[in-house]
């Protein structure tokens, strides 16, 4: 026996990861007795478990840690019956039922009814250096690396509710905050925001971006070269003969809040159909049902649009729900089939 289960046992459904879109969904299909299989993924838990306190999640008038949300969830699922392994899918193949999910360790998992909830990925910005210094003093989690900086001074990257969360939490233990946003006006919420402006410890630089990362894997991050137009957005206009203005400035700390990017690779060469951005398309209307009968979505790797824990957790709610009746549906599929069959 394998960590995912044997690999003759046709589950009746898999849920590809376990953030709050996979654990909601674990529990609604483990309580209709569907006995649900978790594939955990590469970062188990998702991104609730990077954040600090979430303050908007009903229920919680004081708040509740990321994490400890997750952990709950993941206890809650489990009392009714939800199995949980580690794996991140590598491979699916959608054409024909039982669906096969071939993990990053080899083993493959056979379902009947797939929920995608495989949520998103933090974005890089693309500065020059970047890929070096990644987990060398440039991060994409304050919560998680905010701490090896005491005393520096930091950029944080972005305008919106994750660079405002960021920079809030860096100002525990840098010695100076600063924000770096591409434009001149915040994406951020408006209480989120006005936290990060009021905040004596954060400055901002507004229509500036961040072109390269200085320092070494030994050295860890040491500086960056700052671009800034009063256009904003000026890296699009340094090879326009624009006046664009270079600044080099003196950091221990990089940290990227400019968003994520939904995790469908393994998905590309499938027939569910995926949006520009790489989102699962779902049908239209209120369902999370894709073009692959059977494949349901759930979460923010199917939401450009709204991305909160709330609602991840309602769409994992939906997408078991919609697994449940899909699966209720198909002994009278495949009883059709059979007439049709024999009516040939
Ligand atoms: P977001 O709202 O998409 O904001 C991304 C920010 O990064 C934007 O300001 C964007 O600039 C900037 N950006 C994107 N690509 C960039 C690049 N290549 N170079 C420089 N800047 C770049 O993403 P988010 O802040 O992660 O938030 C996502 C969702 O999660 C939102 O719905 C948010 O409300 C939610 N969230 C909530 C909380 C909370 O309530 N505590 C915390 C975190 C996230 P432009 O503005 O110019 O596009």
């Amino acid at each position: 026996m394998s960590d995912a289960g044997n690999a003759a046992e046709i589950r009746d459904v898999v849920i590809a990861g376990s953030g709050v879109a996979g654990l909601s969904a674990a529990v609604y299909a483990a309580r209709a007795d569907l006995e649900p299989l978790v594939l955990e993924g590469p970062e188990p838990g998702g991104q609730l478990t990077l954040t600090t306190d979430v303050e908007n999640f009903l229920g919680f008038p004081e708040g509740v840690g990321g994490m400890e949300l997750i952990q709950r969830g993941k206890e809650q699922a489990k009392r009714f019956g939800a199995e949980f392994a580690h794996g991140t899918v590598e491979n699916a193949t959608l054409e024909d039922r039982p669906f096969e999910l071939t993990l990053t360790n080899g083993e493959v998992v056979r379902t009947g009814a797939l929920i995608v909830a495989t949520g998103a990925s933090a974005r890089w910005v693309g500065a020059e250096n970047e890929d070096e210094l990644m987990g060398y003093g440039l991060s994409t989690c304050a919560t998680c690396d905010g701490a090896f900086h005491r005393g520096d001074d930091v950029l944080v990257i972005g305008g919106g509710d994750s660079a405002m969360e960021e920079a809030l939490f860096l100002t525990k233990f840098a010695e100076s905050v600063t924000v770096v946003h591409r434009r001149d006006e915040l994406r951020a919420s408006e209480v989120m925001a006005d936290r990060a402006l009021e905040h004596d410890d954060i400055q901002f630089r507004w229509n500036t971006e961040l072109l390269e990362i200085h320092g070494s894997q030994e050295t860890g991050v040491t500086g960056a070269t700052l671009l800034s137009h009063p256009d904003g957005r000026p890296k699009e206009k340094r090879d326009d003969g624009n006046d664009v203005e270079r600044e080099e400035v003196d950091v221990g700390g990089i940290f990227y809040g400019v968003g994520h990017v939904p995790n469908t690779d393994f998905l590309e060469d499938t027939p569910v159909e995926l949006s520009d951005s790489g989102h699962l398309e779902t049908l239209e209307g209120m369902t999370t049902e894709t073009t692959v009968a059977g494949v349901f979505g759930a979460g923010d790797v199917m939401d450009p649009d709204y991305r909160q824990a709330i609602t991840s957790a309602g769409t994992g709610s939906m997408a078991a729900l919609d697994a449940e009746e899909w699966l209720d549906k198909r002994p009278d599929e495949a009883t059709q089939e059979l007439l049709a069959e024999a009516s040939d």
